[in-house]
């Protein structure tokens, strides 16, 4: 049984050089980390060790950004991971890969420090609140903001005011965030709030 193990974990290693060679993913243990120190006391480390482990999907998770899961091994061992998907995350701004991975903590956090059943509940959205009030880079939603599709966008365009994503079959010029505009110019169009297009990169499979 563990020779089988070793090969599988091997295998598993090799094609994460492959993608890592062809493709540059960001790693994920060193934002995990600070995110850690930041929003959560660092209460997500214990004696130094993570007590979810982190990691990037293949190209197969493409229906939802992230998830959270605990799992229990053939020995009866628990283990949690935060797995984030790499076909929805790796095209989008960073700060969608930070929304995601804080997202996914919160559920860690209530799961393992808190000790509770809970999805998006009060736990949750208290937890979220603090954390989006104590900084500006990014916003932990209940649900992800960003383009979740099976077809592939060509544009992606950004809010350059809330930093938000939308994906765009074609570039529309001169359209402006519409939330923005409501927030900030009572509901006019404004030029501070158009939106910056991106293609889309689809080089990879
Ligand atoms: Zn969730
Ligand atoms: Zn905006």
């Amino acid at each position: 049984m563990f020779v089988i193990d070793s090969q599988t974990e091997c295998y598993r290693n090799n094609k994460a050089n492959e993608f890592s060679a062809s493709m540059s993913l960001i790693p994920v243990l060193p934002l995990f980390l600070k995110l850690n120190r930041q929003h959560f006391h660092n209460s997500l480390l214990e004696k130094g060790v993570p007590r979810v482990s982190v990691r990037w999907s293949d190209g197969r998770m493409r229906t939802t950004a992230g998830i959270y899961r605990r799992k229990t091994n053939f020995l009866g061992v628990k283990a949690s991971e935060i797995i984030l998907s790499r076909p929805v995350l790796e095209n989008l701004p960073q700060k969608a890969l930070n929304s995601t991975l804080c997202h996914e903590m919160i559920h860690a956090w209530i799961d393992l420090v808190l000790k509770v059943e809970e999805a998006h509940g009060p736990n949750f959205h208290q937890r979220m609140a603090e954390i989006n009030s104590a900084q500006t880079d990014f916003q932990v939603t209940v649900r992800h903001s960003f383009p979740i599709s099976n077809r592939i966008p060509k544009w992606v365009a950004t809010c350059p005011s809330c930093k938000r994503s939308f994906s765009y079959r074609r570039i529309v010029k001169g359209a402006a965030c519409r939330s923005c505009c409501n927030n900030y110019f009572g509901g006019r169009w404004d030029q501070k709030c158009v939106l910056e297009f991106q293609p889309f990169s689809r080089t990879k499979k």
